[in-house]
């Protein structure tokens, strides 16, 4: 029988929610085939409510879970192969991986089946623990939550870089999982005790990390801004949020091979220049990557407002305010409650509506006006 607990969800670590169980998943390499596809579809149909969410860090969602059909859930999802067997709630939940590949890349390939295939031995500091592995044709995940990247320098060799340094180490394919080990145990015995549930990027801030690190190589330019649509021969699209039913997974499932699950709620479908002609899916003009939400009611049950609904309104507007402006466009983030959940890294409106003072907060002193517009329209 699976455990069940209340903070953290995953396979072996449902969380009860406004609607249910869920569990959240991490698809073995971000990569789901169309069968695989067809299956998740089939299982938040069969085992839950008929709700998938594609989350920030690049999870999945499965809700409204029946306690009783845990179990099941979790057989069959291992049976599927959407998960690595070797998941646990011991393992690393949060593996992050670019998801716009080089043509006849092989390295990117090989290091992801390095990390997946040695997850068990690689530590986990604390529980949201993530490592990005921002390789492939650009720098994509800059503005992800991730502890560790293992990313290309700007000449190419492959580095380890703690999130909040400038710098990362070089490191030989061969030697990456004994250097991780190395770095992430060192970390995790220095790490002074008022810090352990911290970030990495503000646990290196107190600790004499040069005793064990050597991060002399600047990563590659970090400038990727994601849009929904046709990019690097392939296609980004989402529905409202990053939510669809279990049936609308099915019917993607027709259409494409296979899909990559992005940080932004999105999906990746490689070398087609198309969208699926399926009108669930969000349109090209539509803000929903730069408007990020969280469970929200009737999802959660710490929920004090539904976040989708505020999201929707917003969307109207940005599309309004900024049809030709679509370079400067803020990342808002809306709260269902003071907890602030998976709340992006480079939000600069961030909005908790149930709060009676300051429910709309700019965060880095740019966007106020729009900021002062959503005051006066979310009243
Ligand atoms: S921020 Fe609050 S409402 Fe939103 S998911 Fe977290 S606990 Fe639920």
């Amino acid at each position: 029988m699976a455990k069940i607990f209340d903070l953290c969800p995953s396979i072996v670590q449902p969380l009860l929610s406004g609607d249910g169980y869920l569990i959240r998943i991490r698809p073995k390499y971000g990569y789901l085939n169309s069968r695989q596809l067809m299956s998740l579809g089939k299982a938040a149909n069969q085992f839950g409510n008929g709700v998938i969410e594609f989350t920030t860090r690049a999870n999945i969602t499965i809700r409204g879970i029946n306690e009783k059909k845990l179990n099941d859930l979790s057989h069959f999802l291992k049976n599927e192969k959407i998960v690595n067997q070797l998941d646990t709630n011991k393992t690393v939940s949060n593996i992050i991986y670019s998801p716009f590949l080089r043509l006849n890349d092989k390295k990117f390939p090989r290091i992801s089946k390095i990390i997946e295939d040695q997850l068990a031995s690689i530590p986990k500091i604390h529980k949201k623990f993530g490592i990005a592995i921002d390789l492939g044709r650009l720098a994509t995940l800059q503005n992800i939550h991730a502890d560790i990247r293992i990313e290309e320098a700007s000449n190419g060799s492959l580095i380890i870089r703690i999130d909040g340094l400038e710098y990362g180490e070089e490191v030989e394919q061969n030697n990456l999982i004994p250097s991780l080990k190395n770095i992430t145990n060192n970390i995790a015995k220095a790490v002074p005790f008022h810090l352990k549930d911290k970030n990495l990027s503000e646990i290196i801030q107190h600790i004499d990390y040069k005793k064990f690190h050597i991060p002399l190589k600047k990563p590659r330019k970090q400038e990727f801004r994601p849009r929904l649509g046709p990019c690097f021969q392939g296609y980004l699209l989402s529905s409202i949020s990053g939510r669809f039913t279990g049936d609308q997974v099915i019917q993607l499932s027709f259409q494409v091979e296979n899909v990559k699950v992005t940080p932004w709620k999105a999906l990746f479908i490689e070398n087609t220049l198309r969208k699926p002609k399926l009108n669930f899916l969000s349109k090209n003009t539509d803000f929903s990557l730069k408007i990020s939400h969280c469970s929200g009611q009737p999802y959660c049950k710490q929920g004090l407002i539904d976040t989708s609904k505020v999201a929707d309104k917003i969307n109207k507007r940005l599309k309004s305010s900024y049809k030709k402006n679509v370079i400067n466009i803020p990342n808002i983030h809306i709260s269902g409650c003071e907890k602030n959940c998976g709340i992006p890294k480079n939000v600069s409106i961030s909005i908790s509506k149930f709060k009676k003072d300051n429910p709309i907060e700019v965060v880095n002193g740019e966007h106020k006006e729009l900021a002062d517009l959503l005051t006066l329209e979310l009243q």
